[in-house]
Order: structure tokens, then sequence, then C-alpha cells
């Protein structure tokens, strides 16, 4: 256990110090000094309510006492919550994280208390205890009331109905009989716990060797962190279920991450087969109070497990003993805004300051953990083939240059014969485009007006099925108008490229007798509409399938055997390095959708390219092809994780600003050996929301003082002024 775990249960000793430090969940600096009124007790942790101006705010007592202020002239601290103080080492993660991302501490603070409500306890429910006294008549159904009663000190009127299976009647005859009383008890718990030995499935020789390793992981204690690299449908999930398990018999608690948490209702239905009750969730669709009841029955330990969102990490979890990242290559594992974190890297460090293992799952893991787990710092746990009787399907390249459709259509006819035969076996097909809409550009024949956003540097969207043009970086939308606004031509528009709706459209004109889904982000009816839809896809109640990576990720269409990539080298168009690494990634967890219970499966990738080594390597079926490679070439240039990169994003109202904001950053950064700034440069998107974007690149050694460095510069330059502001991304995503 961390050292303070106990905290909350000890008596605090009367603090004799009369002023404490507070952090407050804003930009600031430092933790704030407050006066402590005679027979309060605070203890470093607990959440109070303070004073800041006119307003009233929530904070966490700090380390550390308070600066050497008359304590009459500070202002006292309002309340003590009764709530769990946030443990020592939890303390150390905000810390921690703040320093690393450059960001105050205060809002690092507020991701750990998003649920004001819950800093006061659950109001307590009207309950029923058994008085002992035996009511003269005696039914079976009474019978049964009573022997349910005996298993637990008090119960919900309801919840008794239920669990002995009797209707409301029964229990209130025997209220009116005298063989219960009302008594106050604590709130239902919003999870049923789980039972670690209520569904164990029945592990393969090998997955049965990769549990064990990882259970051992969690039995020894300690941080640790294991790689679990597992081809798509090798059983990762079974096999971590097992570290779960073993982290709840030893009484901790546990978090599972997971990438678009809104959508993996499988997940959450494999967890529950395993342990007889769902986990908790935890991401933005959860309604505000289930989340404030979450929040609170994490910190007091009933909650056991929670499956969440990266945003889940900075719960105060009252006795966190493991947490698995899963797909922990996900790019949806970094937050781009406020405070820029990537939570697969955060779990890491959150195991390493309170102690105990991490599990990253993955069949295509990060450049990071590989070149960790190659050098020893990560244990490497692997899964070789596919579970059962299911095998990898059959991946092949489709020449574009060679086999091209017909004009204005973009599946080519290789891939449509495919198509038609595995319909007409009566599976299904998947399409894959990793474009949203129907054309992501629109322009005018006559005059080559292109229409582009009026906020953003990029080109306005074609949205046919909502008949509009949009943005897809600041949402700005416009009907899709039928002149040119620039020559005023009429009906001369026409969309260039292919978006899922477009692919869709072509399937309906080549199969128009089979059942083809639509499934794309911002299609109406939203989460809700997609669960649906991905059931029905999972049960068979489709044809074909046309979708974003949406249906890349995890799910299993039992009868899905054929994947086709649309246009496999999207990814590869952009400049960034790590765009190798995504296309490989997403083209192998797309793939892996095809053949997942035993028929005969196939991939069909349409390229340009298709002797680049990430196409080859996908082709071959060969990981080991693509890593080796990769990771040669990041050494060879020092990019991640062989050197560290930071971008600081200079944005402004006006170009002008920005730029010189930037250049005055440039000429403030100290020199030291090693350490490179490149730019400032036009950022990718070099206009954004009406903001206008300048970047600058620091590229470090792997053990130089990034950070350090990085404050010295934000120091020494002029302090950003009037709608100027800097972002800063240490391990930027995208570089
Ligand atoms: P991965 O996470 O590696 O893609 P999963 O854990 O999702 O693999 O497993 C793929 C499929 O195989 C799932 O439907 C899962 O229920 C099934 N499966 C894997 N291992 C077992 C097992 N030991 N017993 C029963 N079913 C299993
Ligand atoms: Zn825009």
């Amino acid at each position: 256990h961390p050292p303070d775990s106990q905290l909350f249960d000890r008596d605090p000793a009367p603090s004799p110090v009369a002023t404490v430090r507070v952090l407050v969940p804003l930009p600031t600096e430092r933790p704030y000094s407050y006066a402590v009124p005679e027979g309060m007790t605070v203890v470093p942790g607990s959440i109070v309510q303070v004073p800041l101006g006119p307003r009233q705010v929530a904070g966490i007592v700090w380390d550390g006492d308070g600066d050497e202020v008359d304590p009459k002239k500070l202002r006292p601290i309002t309340q003590v919550f009764d709530c769990p103080p946030l443990a020592e080492s939890m303390r150390r993660f905000i810390d921690w994280v703040a320093e690393y991302t450059i960001s105050p501490p205060g809002l690092v603070a507020r991701m750990a208390l998003r649920a004001p409500a819950a800093f006061d306890p659950e109001p307590w429910i009207e309950g029923l205890r058994l008085t002992g006294a035996v009511p003269e008549r005696l039914t079976a159904a009474r019978r049964r009331v009573l022997d349910t009663a005996e298993d637990a000190p008090s119960w919900s009127r309801l919840g008794l109905v239920h669990a002995a299976g009797v209707s409301a009647s029964v229990v209130d005859g025997l209220i009116g009989a005298g063989a219960f009383e009302r008594v106050r008890m604590p709130p239902p718990p919003v999870v049923a716990a789980p039972d670690v030995s209520y569904g164990r499935a029945e592990l393969s020789g090998e997955q049965g060797e990769a549990a064990s390793r990882l259970a051992d992981a969690v039995a020894n204690d300690g941080f640790s962190v294991t790689l679990l690299e597992g081809v798509t449908g090798s059983g990762k999930t079974e096999v971590y279920f097992e570290a779960v398990a073993k982290a709840l018999e030893k009484g901790r608690q546990v978090l599972i991450l997971l990438p678009e948490i809104a959508l993996t209702q499988s997940f959450l239905d494999r967890f529950h087969a395993r342990f007889g009750a769902p986990p908790a969730e935890w991401h933005s669709d959860i309604a505000p109070r289930t989340r404030e009841r979450i929040w609170r029955q994490v910190t007091e330990g009933r909650v056991r497990v929670v499956a969440g969102a990266r945003s889940a990490l900075f719960l105060p979890f009252e006795n966190l003993g493991l947490v698995i990242v899963d797909e922990e290559h996900d790019p949806a594992y970094k937050q781009e805004e406020r405070i820029i974190y990537h939570a697969r890297d955060m779990a890491v460090v959150r195991g390493s300051l309170s102690d105990f293992p991490v599990i990253l799952a993955s069949a295509t893991p990060s450049i990071e953990s590989r070149v960790n787990a190659s050098s020893g710092r990560y244990a490497h746990v692997r899964l070789s083939g596919r579970y059962a009787e299911a095998a990898l399907p059959d991946l092949g390249l489709v020449d574009m240059r060679r086999s091209p459709p017909p004009r204005g259509r973009f599946i080519s006819p290789v891939l449509t014969t495919a198509i038609g035969e595995t319909i007409a076996r009566g599976e299904q097909a998947l399409l894959f485009l990793n474009r949203r809409g129907y054309a992501p550009l629109t322009l005018c024949r006559v005059c080559g007006h292109r229409f582009e956003c009026p906020n953003c540097s990029t080109w306005l969207v074609d949205h046919r099925l909502r008949g509009q043009l949009q943005c897809h970086h600041c949402g700005y939308s416009t009907p899709r108008p039928e002149a040119c606004p620039e020559c005023g031509t009429l009906d001369h528009l026409v969309a260039c490229g292919p978006g899922v709706e477009r692919v869709a459209e072509e399937m309906l004109e080549l199969f128009p007798d089979a059942r083809t889904i639509l499934l794309s982000s911002d299609l109406p009816g939203g989460t809700r509409r997609l669960r649906r839809e991905l059931e029905a896809i999972a049960e068979g109640d489709a044809d074909i399938v046309v979708g974003t990576q949406l249906v890349a990720k995890g799910h299993h269409f039992p009868k899905m055997t054929l994947v086709g990539a649309v246009d496999a080298d999207l990814g590869l168009q952009n400049g960034d390095p790590r765009a190798a690494e995504r296309t490989f990634q997403l083209l192998h967890q797309v793939t892996g959708r095809a053949g997942r219970s035993g028929r005969a499966s196939r991939g069909l990738i349409q390229t340009f390219q298709p002797e680049h080594p990430v196409m080859q390597a996908i082709a071959s079926g060969d990981p080991e092809l693509f890593y080796a490679r990769e990771i040669a070439e990041r050494q060879r240039s020092g990019l991640p994780p062989f050197g560290r990169l930071a971008s600081l994003i200079v944005s402004a109202g006006s170009r002008r600003e920005a730029e010189e904001q930037a250049r005055a950053l440039r000429q403030a950064a100290p020199t030291v050996e090693g350490i490179e700034v490149l730019g400032p440069a036009e950022a990718p998107l070099a206009l954004l929301r009406g903001r206008y974007r300048f970047r600058l690149l620091c590229q470090a050694p792997r053990k130089a003082p990034l950070q350090a460095y990085l404050r010295a510069m934000i120091r020494q330059a002029p302090r950003p002024r009037g709608s100027v502001d800097v972002a800063i991304d240490v391990d930027p995503q995208s570089f």
C-alpha cells in the first residue's frame, strides 16, 4: 500500500500549523495559503472549500506549510468536505504531470476534482433490517424473504424484493408483521462487486502462460510495465482479465483504459460475462449524477473496477493496484487540449509513483513501447496466434495503377469481384476509408474555385446526406450551393475524391440488393445509433459495411470475411514522421476485423504505392518487417523514443502577432549543447478556428532536460499579450 492510503481511517493529529497551502483548480502556478480555523482539522490531501476573491471554490490541501504571513491576514478555510483525502501518491502524480507537461498544477488538479457534488457524502437511504421477530403466518414466499435477508445486515426494500424473487407485497406484509425495522443505510453501490471466479475462461496453453506472467506481476507487487502483444483475436482481453482477477483478490482497485469507450459495449458485456457484474464506466457520455456517484465510490474504494477513457487516470482511487491500457497505440490516448498529455505514458508514471504494475495491450504496439520492450525496460508477453480455429485473413495488395476503378469510381474491379463473391456466400464485407462525408474537396469546373473554410486553412468537406459543406476542424458549415460563388455558373460544381458516403453510394449502385450500412461518427443519431448498428452488423443484419476508423477498433463481427481498404495511402500523404506507424497500425487493425470465427477470410488493400515498406509489411503479414525498419529509421534520425521532441504552437487573432511571439520565443531559446530549435514556421493548420498559428519544434537528446529548457524559453521571452497564446506539447504525436 502507498504509505498514506490509510490516512482517511486514521484520526489525524491536530496540526500545530495554523496555515496550510491549498491548491485550487485554476491556472495558478502555486497553491495559496489559508488559515485553518480553531477546531478544524485538515491533513494533506483534504478536500476543502476556500474563499477566492468573491467566490468559494473547492481545493486540495497541499503539502508544505503556508507562507510566512500573519495568519490573521489570511482568509480561513470555509469547510472541510467529508470526503477521503487524496493520497500522497495521487498528489505527487498531479505535481508530476504538471511539471512534465509544463501546465499549472491547479489545472491538473481540476481533472481529479471533476465531480463537485460528490465531495459531500451521498445521502443515506431508508433500508430494512431483520428484527429477529418471526411472524405467526409463515408462507414459503415469506420464508424465502427471511432467508435471503440473512445475507446482509440491511437491505433496500426493492433490493430485497429482487433478491428474494417475490412481490413487493410479501416484503410489505413482513414489515407490517414486525419482522423488519426501518434503518438508515448507505446508498447502494453504482455497480455490483465483481466476482473473480464467476466466468473464468478456459485458456489455451499459450494464453495460460501469458496470463500467469501477468498475474505474477500483480502478485509480486511493486511497479512493473508489461507489454502484452498479440494479433487481433488472440485473446489479449481474456488474458489480462486474469491479472484483473488477481488484483481484485488482493483487495486492490483496477483501472482499464480504453480508447473510445462509449462504443465498446462488447467490452462491457465481456467483462460482465467474466466477473458477473459490469465495471463502472467513466467517459464524457456518463450523466452528471452517475459521474458524481462513481467518483465518490471510487474514492471510497467501493467501486472496484473502472473502465474508462483517458480522463479516468485522474480519478482519486482509494487503493488502485493495476492499470491496463488496452489498444495502447491508439491516438485517442493523447489529449490535445488544455493539459496536453498522453494517457498511456501517464499511466506508467502513475504506476511508478504508486508502485503497482501497468499492462499495455496491443496487436500493433507503439514504437515507443516496442523499443522499451526490446531494451528490457518493459516485460514483453506475446500471443502468437488467433484463438481456436480462427485464422488470420489472407492479405493482398491491389495496385491501383494496374487495376484502376472505372472513371468516377473508387473500388477496383478486383475488390468489386471479391465483394460480390463474399455477399453471395452470405458473408459480410467491410470497406474502410478514413474519411467522413462524401468528398474532401468541391471545386468549380469552370473557374477552378475551391470551397475553403473561412476560419481554417482547410477545404470544406461535402456532406451530402446533410446537404452541407463542413469544416472538420471548427464545425463551420454552409448549405451546398448550386452555383459557384466565384463565377456564378450553375451546376458545374464537382466533388473530388472519395469519402465514406460516396463509397456507400457506389456500393448501392453496384449491389442494389445488398444491405449496405454506412458507419460514421457524424451521422444523425450519435452514439446510440452507432451502438445499434454495430450490434446489427455483429448479428449478421448487413451485407456490406462502409465505415471510417470507427469500425477498425475491437469489434467482433463473426460473419465478416472480407475487408477492403479503399485508400490505404491516405495517411501516408502528410509529411508526418509518424505517418508510417499510424498507417501500419490502422491497416492491421482494420484487416483484423476479418475472419474472427474460423471462416477463410481476405483483406485487400488498394494502394498506389505497393512498394512502400508499410504496404509490404502489411501484405507479408509480418509485423517485424515494419518494426525493425521503423525503429532503425527513428534511431538514425534521433526521433522519439531515441530523442525527445516538444512543439510550441503560438496562436493569435492576427498573423503578425502570432509570428512575432514565435520569433521572440525562438530568440529566448537558451543555447544548450544538443538541443535544437526549429522554426518558427507556419503550423500544419496555419489558420485554425480563426487563429493564426506558428510552430517551433524543439529536438533534444533523450536525457536532455527538456522541461527546464522550455521553461527557460518561456520565462525569457516577453509575456504573450492580447490574443496571443502559447501551447506546449511535450512528446507531440504528430510532428
Ligand atoms: P484480442 O483482444 O487479442 O483481439 P479477444 O480477447 O477479443 O482478442 O479474443 C478474441 C475472441 O476469441 C473473443 O470473442 C474471445 O471471447 C474469444 N476467446 C479468446 N480466448 C478465449 C478463450 N480462452 N476461451 C473462450 N473464448 C476465447
Ligand atoms: Zn474551419
